[in-house]
């Protein structure tokens, strides 16, 4: 079972790695065109410890709508869109019950609600699909991760700005999926 301390971490821990990483997520983003996804990501980041700091949450629900709504409005664009709508759904999810595989099958559904992307469709979903498995078959580990952020190398992107120059985009990592491969890290190292 899941406790909003753990989860503190976990959401602690992908900050970090998202400061950490900002030039490197946005390196990725720039065959897209604008070359801001790291940038964007650290500034929901910010947002998010910001509140936290400022009025810790009370349970699970309320750290994942808190996680939601920072990114929504600070990080924005499409990742801000996609993000903040998985932890809003997560949050739904921890109402019934602190089941992790359940608030990640919410997330989930956040996002394709949004987005609508399935599988190899080069989009973070590359990453978050392929890791529930992992969770449901015991096997996750970093290299796991690492492994489903690289397999974004080759897909054809059919989704958002990279679908436009989805040719020149063969043998690239996607951004979203790498952002994606460090919330999971973290969710690993906070021993979730
Ligand atoms: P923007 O494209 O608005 O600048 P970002 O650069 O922050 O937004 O985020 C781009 C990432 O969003 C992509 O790398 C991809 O993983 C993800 N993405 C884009 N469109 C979709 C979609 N329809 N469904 C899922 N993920 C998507
Ligand atoms: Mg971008
Ligand atoms: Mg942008």
């Amino acid at each position: 079972m899941l406790t909003v301390e753990t989860s503190r971490t976990w959401l602690s821990l992908f900050i970090e790695k998202l400061e950490k990483n900002e030039n490197y997520l946005n390196t990725l983003d720039a065959p897209i065109g604008d070359g801001d996804h790291g940038t964007n990501m650290v500034r929901g980041a910010r947002e998010l410890r910001s509140k936290l700091a400022q009025e810790p949450p009370a349970d699970l629900p309320e750290l994942f709508v808190t996680a939601g709504w920072s990114f929504i409005q600070k990080t924005g664009g499409t990742a801000g869109l996609l993000y903040g709508q998985a932890f809003l759904h997560m949050a739904r999810a921890f109402q019934e019950s602190a089941d992790l595989l359940r608030g990640l099958a919410g997330g989930l559904e956040g996002i394709q609600k949004v987005g609508h992307a399935e599988l190899k469709e080069k989009t973070l979903v590359d990453v978050w699909i392929p890791v529930m498995e992992d969770i449901r078959n015991q096997r996750l580990s970093l290299e796991r991760i690492n492994e489903h952020v690289i397999s974004t190398k080759d897909f054809q992107a059919k989704k958002g700005r990279a679908a436009y120059v989805s040719e020149q985009l063969n043998g690239h990592i996607d951004p979203g999926a790498a952002s994606c491969g460090y919330f999971f890290e973290a969710m690993l190292e906070a021993g979730v």
